[in-house]
């Protein structure tokens, strides 16, 4: 291609300020011709395969390619098309899965990236998982489907606020559940660890931080076939560093530009993210490792400027699964369904007094604390693990303790995973004695905790050599 590019048979697309001429882009399997559009193009094309055809054995499937007249004459776009035996085709068009020419500005060019979402978080599987499951599901879920578009596209706030929305039913038990309530605010979900979030992340941290990326690259990567159209398309010379643009330029890299003025309103200066560094060597950016641009950590640097607020750091131990997790980090703040807390938004209950003792109001802190029954199995529990605990008030007021106890990390760990396992214990009866009329004996529960925090231990903390004996005796001893 390139030779008969030289030689003036073909004329390929030249690229303003540079010296490129864009023939032929393949890529896999894929295999796409760029060119003026002309009857010559066309006729010296067809000519050009003929011979690739002569020469390799290997013949083009021209019912299955495609012949597209940009700023053609429809109809003259059909007759050329004819020529080749090539389907006739216009923009917009998809390309590995990437719409080409559309506006992305229309929320209904994004319906495919919606309804791939949204078949991946459907109500079904909702309701086959526990919390934990639904918080895991949809963190993966986004790093697969989504991506695609968002790591090009500047995604309209509207495109952003209905994918979001997705997430949100889902997390609280999917679009067809009525019923479902929003237990705790959108914003601590999405909010990283480090401030008392669950660290879901936003979509439009996601989208804005793989679209600097881009902005990083075209300063570093300087040799790259995209970079010198980028430069010539939009003055930028070789010497100058800077992501200015020509303004009449509408288009993606638009789009990518936005970005800096973006991350100015969210108060995160561009200087921050990335400044020149020695003259022609590219940008330099704290958000480099190993001479990688990371996302993931622009990602958590945005998080952190949307949701400034410390909530307490909560302990996310590996050892203890993500569903009780989430139960304890909701519990904490009160927002897990006890009696009050549904009356408190408005679901009718016979009464909202605590489903175990029947004396008080069911609050989470009554029900995991102050309830009788939770006050002796938590005397149990600490008898057994031999610590002295008095006065604390709430869930809230628990973890502050276990997270600050003693010297030895690992001891600590080992009492959090211990604590953890018994809130959700004492969760896991009461629902047993409200829903299925269970009866449960506090020594059975001890048991139960016993044994299900000895697994975790072993088995999720990796202490292979953990032995029963021991950990019955005393669980803080056996590190
Ligand atoms: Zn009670």
């Amino acid at each position: 291609m390139k030779l008969t590019v030289s030689k003036g048979v073909f004329d390929g697309i030249h690229i303003p300020n540079s010296n490129i001429c864009v023939s032929h882009l393949l890529y896999a399997d894929d295999a796409l011709f760029l060119g003026e559009w002309s009857k010559k193009n066309i006729d010296n094309l067809a000519r050009i395969l003929r011979c690739f055809y002569v020469a390799s054995g290997l013949k083009v499937n021209f019912t299955k390619s495609k012949v597209y007249g940009i700023g053609a004459p429809l109809q003259e776009a059909n007759n050329w098309a004819c020529r080749l035996r090539c389907e006739p085709a216009s923009v917009p068009f998809t390309f590995l899965g990437v719409p080409i020419g559309a506006n992305m500005n229309r929320i209904a060019t994004w319906q495919p990236v919606m309804e791939k979402l949204k078949s991946k978080l459907s109500s079904w599987k909702a309701k086959t998982l526990s919390f934990g499951g639904r918080v895991t599901l949809v963190k993966a879920v986004l790093g697969s489907i989504p991506i695609y578009f968002l790591t090009i596209f500047n995604a309209p706030i509207g495109v952003i606020n209905l994918l979001e929305k997705i997430r949100r039913q889902f997390i609280w038990g999917g679009p067809n559940c009525n019923r479902n309530i929003n237990w705790v605010a959108w914003g601590k979900i999405i909010a990283p660890k480090k401030v008392g979030g669950l660290d879901l992340g936003s979509i439009r941290s996601l989208n804005l931080a793989l679209l600097t990326k881009w902005l990083w690259r075209l300063n570093n990567e300087p040799n790259a076939l995209w970079v010198k159209i980028i430069k010539g398309l939009h003055f930028l010379n070789g010497e100058e560093q800077g992501i200015c643009l020509r303004s009449h330029w509408n288009g993606v890299w638009r789009s990518i530009v936005k970005c800096k003025a973006i991350l100015d309103r969210i108060i995160i200066p561009f200087d921050e993210v990335m400044k020149p560094g020695i003259p022609g060597q590219g940008w330099v950016s704290p958000f480099v490792v190993n001479a990688e641009f990371c996302m993931a950590l622009l990602r958590e640097r945005i998080e952190r400027a949307d949701f400034p607020v410390c909530d307490g750091r909560f302990p996310w131990l590996k050892m203890i699964p993500l569903k009780v997790l989430g139960f304890v980090w909701r519990a904490k703040q009160n927002k897990i369904a006890t009696s009050e807390a549904l009356r408190n938004r408005g679901i009718v209950l016979e009464s909202s007094l605590c489903g175990v003792c029947r004396e008080s109001e069911e609050t989470g802190d009554h029900l995991l604390v102050s309830c009788p029954l939770a006050k002796d199995i938590f005397q149990s529990i600490y008898n057994w693990c031999n610590v002295q605990v008095s006065g604390l008030q709430s869930v809230s007021n628990m973890i502050d303790f276990a997270s600050k106890w003693g010297n030895c990390p690992n001891k600590r760990k080992t009492l959090i995973t211990i604590l953890f396992g018994t809130l959700w214990c004492l969760w896991r009866a009461r629902n047993d004695k409200i829903f299925n009329k269970a009866q449960w004996q506090p020594a059975k529960i001890v048991s139960i905790i016993q044994s299900q925090t000895f697994n975790w231990v072993k088995y999720r903390g990796e202490k292979t050599k953990l032995e029963w004996s021991l950990w019955i005796k005393n669980p803080l001893n056996c590190n």
